[in-house]
């Protein structure tokens, strides 16, 4: 992997406005693995112009040809996903066989899904006497976080292309390395110049200038709801479209006929994968109080399993965050039973795999998002104990119900205030809906609800 000293505007590696870069580090050992560009208010104008320009033909491009190049964009993406595995895990620190099954298989599947989404959609309908065209939004401008790097940015460009829009991305400033091989692929595949443009740099810089551009139809954005919330205001002042997928605390809901066994276990695994690094994560885990010891016990023990097994958080603001958030709990007396507020190694940004039991639900370990490797578990009385706690939160991205069978899950899930929920260790499936309830967001990413989200309609009356 090799840092380009550019950006990727109108086809070409350019190099940027200013002179100031950004250092990619690795977490893992803290040493510095390239340089990018710091992009500018001029560059990301450069690139929005850019995108602008490329639009009319793009937008007018019939769908089956943008699908043939997203097929081929994700062609790319598979020829070269031991290279992206290597990227990601140098700037994130994920080990590599999560990067190569998640950050770069995930990816291909998503594109996938969109190469024949593409093809598929129904982008013209009849409703009684009238014609409706969906069409493109315009020109979107991508803000991207690190946790998911690759995912997060095919999951806003693969969706837009479908739709006819074209794209300024700016992605997140700890894994730009990613997102210039993304933008490799883009190039590779034969994408024509500025339907996708990248500008790195910094959130407050570059990004800002992104969300306030008046040629920027639509902002996109994924990150933390700090943040969201100052697009949503931006976007909402300039009467632009704007989605948000925000924040998360989810709840794991273990009912009492459940396997505990495997809740537990499927639980834990997925608060430590991605070193707890995941807006999805079911961090709070919530247990009936007759089979509550029994699932410490199961969870304290899984987790130590992952204490040599997982990777460093991002960087050493982050790993200083979720300490302190161990801290806390601590502090508010929650019990720890595997991990704690020690760094577990002197070199990397590493937190070791951490459980608290006797979390109560108005803890700040059980309301804040920690956005690192700490499961919460809370007890619960009955089942309206039980729905009031998973639904006591800010927010209502995620989540997961187990039971005796899947009518009760189902029946429990529907009561959940969240855009997400897994019955019964569901998997993953890349053409449902994602996205919050709450302030976990506005708008859904992922197959044809996804691809809406860069359409508009217009109706022609008959
Ligand atoms: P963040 O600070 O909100 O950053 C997300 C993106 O926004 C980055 O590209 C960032 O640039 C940029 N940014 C920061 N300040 C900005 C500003 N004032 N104007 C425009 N853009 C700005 O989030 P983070 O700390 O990197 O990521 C962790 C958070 O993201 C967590 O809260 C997590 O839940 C959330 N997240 C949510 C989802 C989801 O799908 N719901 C997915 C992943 C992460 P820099 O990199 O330069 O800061
Ligand atoms: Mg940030």
């Amino acid at each position: 992997m090799k840092a380009h000293d550019a950006l990727y505007i109108d086809g070409a590696w350019r190099p940027a406005a200013g002179h100031d870069t950004i250092e990619v580090v690795n977490p893992a050992d803290e040493q510095v693995v390239g340089r990018v560009p710091a992009g500018t208010v001029e560059d990301v104008d450069a690139a929005v112009r850019a995108a602008r320009a490329a639009l009319p033909a793009w937008a007018a491009t019939p769908p089956a040809g943008r699908a043939a190049l997203i097929g081929a964009l994700r062609d790319v993406l598979v020829a070269r996903k031991d290279e992206i595995a290597e990227t990601v895990t140098a700037e994130l620190g994920s080990p590599l066989p999560l990067s190569q099954a998640v950050h770069a298989g995930v990816p291909v599947m998503v594109a996938g899904s969109y190469a024949e989404l593409a093809a598929t959609y129904a982008f013209e309908e009849k409703v009684g006497n009238s014609t409706v065209h969906h069409e493109p939004v315009g020109v979107v401008g991508a803000i991207t976080p690190w946790n998911y790097p690759l995912h997060q940015i095919v999951a806003k460009v693969a969706p837009a292309l479908a739709a006819g829009c074209t794209v300024v991305l700016k992605p997140a400033e700890d894994t730009p390395l990613t997102a210039q091989l993304f933008a490799e692929a883009v190039a590779e595949a034969g994408i024509p110049a500025g339907v996708f443009n990248l500008v790195t740099g910094l959130g407050p810089v570059a990004g800002q200038a992104l969300a306030e551009h008046a040629g920027v139809d639509l902002v996109s954005f994924t990150g933390s709801t700090a943040v969201g919330r100052k697009i949503g205001a931006i976007a909402g002042a300039a009467v632009k479209r704007v989605a948000l997928e925000l924040g998360g605390k989810s709840a794991n809901v273990i009912l009492p006929g459940a396997d505990l066994a495997r809740a537990v276990g499927v639980g834990v695994a997925n608060v430590m994968t991605n070193s707890g690094q995941t807006c999805s994560a079911w961090t709070r885990m919530l247990v009936h109080t007759s089979r509550y010891e029994e699932a410490v016990e199961l969870a304290a023990a899984a987790a130590a399993k992952y204490a040599d097994r997982i990777g460093p958080v991002v960087n050493a603001k982050q790993q200083r965050r979720v300490l302190g958030y161990i801290e806390k709990g601590v502090a508010e007396g929650a019990r720890l039973v595997a991990g704690g507020p020690e760094a577990p190694r002197a070199q990397g940004y590493y937190v070791a795999p951490t459980v608290f039991a006797d979390v109560t639900p108005e803890m700040t370990v059980a309301q804040e998002e920690i956005f690192g490797p700490v499961l919460t578990i809370i007890r619960y009385e009955d089942e309206d104990d039980a729905l009031r706690i998973a639904n006591g939160t800010v927010y209502g991205l995620a989540g997961a119900v187990w039971a005796a069978d899947d009518a009760e899950a189902v029946a429990f899930a529907r009561s959940l205030d969240t855009g997400q929920v897994d019955i019964n260790g569901g998997r993953f499936n890349p053409l449902a809906p994602f996205g919050g309830y709450k302030q976990s967001g506005v708008g859904r990413e992922l197959g044809a609800h996804g691809l809406s989200e860069y359409l508009q309609t217009k109706s022609l009356q008959f």
